[in-house]
């Protein structure tokens, strides 16, 4: 049995003051992690204070992007190795707005969740297909190919911790999410993927999130899906609200 689990993505949104705001207000009203594990992605700029504040909570805190050296001359790169020592639990790689505007390729985002593992965190792994793609018949393929990139040179007792996050660039803040089926569809071809790359045993126990346009109304229909466990939310995951609120549907 996989554990739901539904990560937050603020992406570039929230002053040090409005995160602080927000983790008061969820940090105790979260589910016990051991039913469902309630993670928010936040800008590095307050990932320390955000790690220390919810140190005794079920809360979870991922940072959403790392460079793949542990340190040297890379002007304005964060460290994996600063991320782990503030005992991050995860960071999102691979999102294709990282994709997009800053020309993160598979072989970064694999270099990249080899420096997570090795500084003692768990890589959120993004994988999605443009519209154009889809319309062409090359979602599969596309997906298939950038879930083996990343996890290239990867042990079998890594890979089993990793999250990977399916998520459609066309779905993504754009209110148009895939339904339930699509999404279910795509994320059974990356379970077949991790299965022809690491066994069945391997498939069963990746948890895989969709993401796009996941709101507190549609979450219990992705979640229904056989191959969906869990989410990564970037709009509805801003207020505490709606976040809560999606926690709860999971958490029934
Ligand atoms: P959205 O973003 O929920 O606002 O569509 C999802 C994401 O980019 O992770």
């Amino acid at each position: 049995m996989r554990k739901p689990i539904i990560a937050g993505n603020w992406k570039m949104n929230k002053t040090a003051e409005e995160a602080h705001a927000f983790i008061e207000a969820v940090k105790n009203e979260v589910p016990s992690e051991d039913k469902v594990e309630s993670v928010i992605g936040a800008s590095a700029l307050y990932l320390e204070k955000m790690a220390a504040d919810t140190k005794d909570s079920d809360l979870k805190i991922a940072a959403q992007n790392c460079y793949f050296e542990d340190e040297g001359a890379f002007t304005g790169e964060v460290s994996p190795k600063a991320l782990g020592e503030m005992e991050l639990d995860y960071v999102i790689i691979g999102h294709s707005e990282r994709r997009e505007y800053f020309h993160e390729t598979d072989e970064d985002v694999n270099k990249k969740a080899h420096a997570i593992f090795r500084n003692g965190m768990l890589p959120i792994i993004c994988c999605g297909e443009t519209l154009e793609q889809r319309e062409a018949g090359e979602t599969n393929e596309w997906v298939k190919g950038q879930v083996t990139n990343a996890l290239k040179d990867m042990t079998e007792g890594q890979v089993m911790n990793a999250v990977i996050a399916y998520e459609p660039i066309w779905a993504i803040g754009t209110g148009k999410s895939s339904s339930a089926e699509e999404a279910n569809q795509t994320c059974g071809v990356i379970r077949d993927t991790l299965k022809d790359l690491y066994g069945q045993g391997v498939a069963d126990a990746v948890r895989i999130q969709y993401g796009g346009s996941v709101k507190p109304a549609n979450i219990a229909e992705y979640m229904a899906q056989e191959h969906i466990d869990g989410a990564l939310v970037g709009g509805a995951s801003i207020e505490p609200d709606s976040f809560l609120a999606l926690l709860e549907a999971v958490n029934k």
